[in-house]
C-alpha cells in the first residue's frame, strides 16, 4: 500500500555522495521475456550506462549493481504482473524501494542525486483510499477499495422481520417495531464503519441504496465520517464487489474532475481579478518556493527546463540565482522539481488531462491557487 509519508521521505532523500537510481516500468502479465519488452528495457539500461558523465568507480559500481538487480525483478515480474513497477535503489546508500502499481508507468529510468518522484505523486493523487456503505433495510455491506483492489470488511445482518399485512392496531405497533429495528440496524452500520475508519483509515465514503435509506443512514454517521461523505448512488444489495469498486471509482473520478473544473475556474478568475492565482511558470515558481500555493495544477504532459542554485539549492529561471548570487546547474525539467516541491509542502498536487487540461494550457500549462497573497 503507498503512504504518503513514506513517500515524503522518499521524496526528501538525497545523497550527494552515491547516484540513486529511479525506474518506472509499465507490465503486461505474460510478456514475452525473450522478445522486444526485455529488449527495451536492456537497452534502457545500456543507454543509462553510456550516457554517465563522471562518475566515480565507487558510483559505477552501486548502480551497476542497482541496474542487475532491477533487471533481475522486471524479467521476474514480466511474467506474472500487470500495471506498473517503480524502484528507487541506492546500493551504496542501502536504498531499496520497489512498488508494484496496478496502472503502467513509464519507462523512465534516471541516475541522479535525489529520487523522481513525479509519477508517484501523480500516482498517489489517483490512489484514495474509499469505503462504500451498502445499506438495505435489513443487512448491510461495507466494502474497503482503492484502484488496486477491493476488500469487503463486514456484512452485518440485523434481524429486522419483514412487514405483514395485518391492519389495526396491531399493524401500528408492529411498524413502530420495525422502524425500530431498521433504525438501530443503520446506526449500528454507521458505527461500524466509523470503527473501520479509525482501523483503517479512509479518505472517502460513498453509500449505496435507496435515497429514503441513504438519508437516514447518513444521519447516524459520526461528524469524521460526515466530512468524508463524498456521494451516493442506488446500488443493489447483491451486488459483486468488482461492481461496488467499478461504480465507486467511477462516482470518485466523476468528483475528482468537477472539482478540477471548478478549482481552474477559480485559479481564472483569481488570475484576472483577485490575487489568490499563480499562472504560468514564473509565478507558479514563486508561489510553490514561497509555501503560497495551496493547490497546484499541472498540465498532465507539461515539461519545462529550468535552473536550481549550487549553494542555496533555489528553483530559478534565471543565472545567477536570483536568490543568493549563486551559481546555477541546469535542470532537464524544472516542473518535476517544482512538484515534489509542492508535496514536501504539504501543498494538494493534482495533475491535469483533457478538457481542463486544455484550459490550463491557455493559462499556462501550470498554475496554484495561493493561501494567501504574495
Ligand atoms: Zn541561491
Amino acid at each position: 500500500m503507498l503512504d504518503r509519508e513514506e513517500l515524503r521521505e522518499l521524496a526528501r532523500y538525497r545523497d550527494e555522495e552515491n547516484l540513486i537510481c529511479s525506474f518506472y516500468y509499465p507490465l503486461e502479465k505474460g510478456m514475452p521475456t525473450e522478445g522486444g519488452a526485455l529488449i527495451r528495457l536492456k537497452n534502457m539500461i545500456n543507454k543509462t550506462l553510456a550516457d554517465r558523465e563522471d562518475w566515480t568507480s565507487a558510483q559505477t559500481t552501486s548502480i551497476s549493481e542497482d541496474l542487475a538487480r532491477i533487471e533481475g525483478l522486471v524479467t521476474e515480474e514480466m511474467i506474472m504482473s500487470s500495471g506498473g513497477l517503480a524502484i528507487f535503489a541506492c546500493s551504496a546508500g542501502g536504498l531499496w524501494k520497489e512498488y508494484h502499481l496496478p496502472d503502467r508507468v513509464g519507462p523512465m529510468l534516471v541516475v541522479d542525486h535525489a529520487t523522481r518522484m513525479r509519477p508517484m505523486i501523480e500516482f498517489i493523487g489517483r490512489y484514495e483510499r474509499s469505503c462504500t456503505v451498502l445499506v438495505g433495510k435489513g443487512r448491510a455491506r461495507i466494502i474497503v477499495l482503492d484502484r488496486a483492489g477491493a476488500a469487503e470488511r463486514s456484512d452485518v445482518v440485523a434481524s429486522v422481520p419483514g412487514r405483514h399485512d395485518q391492519g389495526g392496531w396491531a399493524q401500528a405497533r408492529y411498524q413502530r417495531h420495525h422502524d425500530h429495528q431498521v433504525m438501530h440496524h443503520l446506526k449500528e452500520t454507521a458505527d461500524q464503519t466509523f470503527s473501520l475508519l479509525q482501523e483503517e483509515g479512509f479518505s472517502q465514503l460513498f453509500v449505496g441504496g435507496t435515497e429514503e435509506l441513504v438519508s437516514e443512514f447518513v444521519e447516524y454517521l459520526h461528524p469524521y465520517l460526515r466530512e468524508r461523505l463524498a456521494g451516493s448512488f442506488p446500488m443493489e444489495m447483491v451486488s459483486s464487489v468488482a461492481e461496488v469498486q467499478i461504480q465507486t471509482l467511477t462516482a470518485a473520478s466523476e468528483l475528482a474532475e468537477a472539482g478540477e473544473r471548478d478549482a481552474l475556474d477559480d485559479l481564472r478568475a483569481e488570475v484576472h481579478t483577485g490575487n489568490l492565482g499563480a499562472a504560468g511558470l514564473d509565478d507558479t515558481l514563486h508561489a510553490v518556493q514561497t509555501g503560497q500555493a495551496l493547490r497546484l495544477l499541472v498540465k498532465e504532459d507539461f515539461e519545462a527546463p529550468g535552473l536550481r542554485c549550487t549553494s542555496c539549492h533555489l528553483l530559478c529561471l534565471s543565472s545567477p540565482c536570483p536568490f543568493c548570487g549563486g551559481e546555477t546547474q541546469a535542470l532537464e525539467d524544472i516542473v518535476e522539481s517544482m512538484v515534489t516541491e509542492a508535496f514536501l509542502r504539504n501543498c494538494e498536487v493534482a495533475f491535469v488531462a483533457g478538457e481542463n487540461g486544455e484550459k490550463l494550457a491557455e493559462l499556462g500549462g501550470i498554475g496554484a491557487l495561493l493561501r494567501f497573497a504574495g
